[in-house]
């Protein structure tokens, strides 16, 4: 006799994914929970946003509720052993543009929040830290945010470990690509269907399939005719170059102990970039300021921002104008202190984008039985250890309403124009001088 108990299918085992299962299982330990991604939870590398050498850390918003959230996920990351030995409190120094420390510092009283942070003025700032920012870029900066409590974690490995801890405590994990969605008479969603062949069935089918989410659904409206279940507007794929130097002993030494560094920017500039510290094999980390979309025709007709097509996203070959961007992002944070580094990785690295960043967490609103969890838009790793905290009240309509309408499918959404982390470029526009084929 089939079971009468819920059972769930996640497709992506990225933070959102792999949070909502490890709160599943907790929640429902005898329930079926199955994960589906396209790479092995432990492969060496992994196209997922969420696979990373580490992620910044930091309750440090100007909106209140991803502070609030923010808080309760760092909470986790400093006390429960499961999450502690990845997370590191180095601390964060943010040159802010805009009134953003202080929105933060309000933020944190608002809340309760007894914290270490303060908004610091240039010149004082220039010195904190022995010194490793003395030669940033200051322009047009209003103030520095210094937050002793904010920090990083080591994202890939905190991420292979709390996949691991659900797979035992019994989630199944089915490496195999999704091509496109299965539903029955009712239009109800009842699973997926593999480029492998293979048809996974669940109850409740929940996508978490980050930079790839608009395209798949571009696939399943296709496959089943329902034109209801495209993203369109909704969600947009950008992608953003990161680069890495390996630091030589004597600047490991001077810059082991840095805090995150962020250069602040308002939506009429660009993104913020971010710098973080050294890892424990002495490479220190940028990412760049060209948010870009690729859209391309994903099936005839049907025009999308999404990855390359190539099963690694095409993520490790990274064309020269992109790497100019980490060469920007060092000489803003660095100057002349790093003016000799030499970039030895990059990576593009894809998330799906919602012009106000907030995420979706909700059901689909173009059949039953599927859902939404996923749009990080460039901030989501932070929230790993609650996601799927706040994913499961999702699923059984028990979220606060203030979240339902923020995360919901359908909503009023913002101009692009007023943030700054929107996807602004397209690729090929940026790589004019580069044959198309390296695309
Ligand atoms: C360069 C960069 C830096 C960032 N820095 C930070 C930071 O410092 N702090 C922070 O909080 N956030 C940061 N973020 C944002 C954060 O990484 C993302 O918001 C978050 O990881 C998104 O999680 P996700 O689960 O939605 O997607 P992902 O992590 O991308 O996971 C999606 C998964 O779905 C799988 N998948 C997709 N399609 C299919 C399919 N058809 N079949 C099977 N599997 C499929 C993929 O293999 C992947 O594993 C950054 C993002 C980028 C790109």
């Amino acid at each position: 006799m089939a079971s009468t108990k819920p059972s769930y299918l996640i497709v992506g085992a990225g933070v959102f994914g792999v949070s909502t299962a490890y709160h599943l299982i907790k929640k429902y330990p005898d329930r079926k929970v199955t994960i589906v991604d396209q790479d092995a939870y432990d492969a060496d590398s992994r196209v997922a946003a969420s696979w990373d050498w580490n992620k910044v850390v930091r309750a440090d918003y100007d909106d209140i509720i991803y502070c609030q959230l923010a808080l309760e996920a760092q909470d986790i990351f400093k006390e429960d052993p499961l999450w502690q030995p990845y997370f590191h409190e180095s601390g964060i120094f943010w040159v802010c543009r805009s009134d953003y420390a202080q929105d933060v510092i309000d933020n944190y009283k608002k809340l309760g929040r007894a914290a270490d942070l303060q908004s610091v003025p240039i010149e004082e700032a220039k010195k904190l830290f022995g010194g490793l920012f003395e030669d940033a870029n200051y322009d047009g900066a209003k103030s520095v945010l210094v937050n002793k409590t904010s920090g990083w974690a080591d994202a890939g490995d905190a991420l292979r470990a709390v996949t691991k801890w659900s797979l035992e405590k019994g989630v199944k994990y089915v490496a195999e690509k999704v091509d496109s969605l299965d539903f029955d008479k009712s239009g109800q969603c009842t699973g997926v269907k593999t480029e492998q062949g293979n048809t996974i069935s669940a109850s409740h089918v929940i996508l978490s399939t980050g930079a790839y989410t608009s395209k798949l659904l571009e696939q399943a409206a296709q496959k089943s005719g329902n034109n209801n279940l495209r993203a369109g507007s909704r969600i947009v794929a950008g992608g953003i170059t990161t680069g890495m130097t390996t630091l030589d002993e004597e600047s490991y030494k001077r810059f082991e102990k840095m805090p995150v560094g962020v250069q602040g920017y308002t939506a009429a500039y660009g993104p913020f970039i971010g710098s973080l510290p050294p890892t424990k094999d002495r490479e220190l980390k940028w990412w760049g300021e060209k948010i870009f979309k690729n859209t391309h025709e994903v099936l005839p007709g049907r025009f999308v921002s999404a990855p390359p097509s190539e099963l690694d996203y095409n993520q490790w070959n990274v064309p020269g104008p992109l790497k100019q961007d980490i060469d920007h992002a060092n000489d803003v944070f660095y100057g002349k202190n790093g003016a000799n580094w030499k970039m030895e990785k990059h990576r593009i690295c894809w998330d799906a984008f919602t012009t106000s960043s907030d995420f979706i967490i909700s059901p689909h609103a173009g059949a039953k039985g599927l859902y939404v969890a996923t749009c990080g838009s460039f901030h989501g790793y932070k929230f790993f250890p609650v996601l799927g905290k706040y994913v499961i009240q999702m699923l059984e309509d028990d979220l606060a309403p203030e979240l339902k309408e923020k995360w919901a499918w359908d909503r009023e959404r913002p101009s692009p124009s007023l943030n700054p982390d929107w996807p602004r470029f397209e690729m090929s526009d940026l790589l004019d001088q580069w044959p198309k084929a390296k695309l």
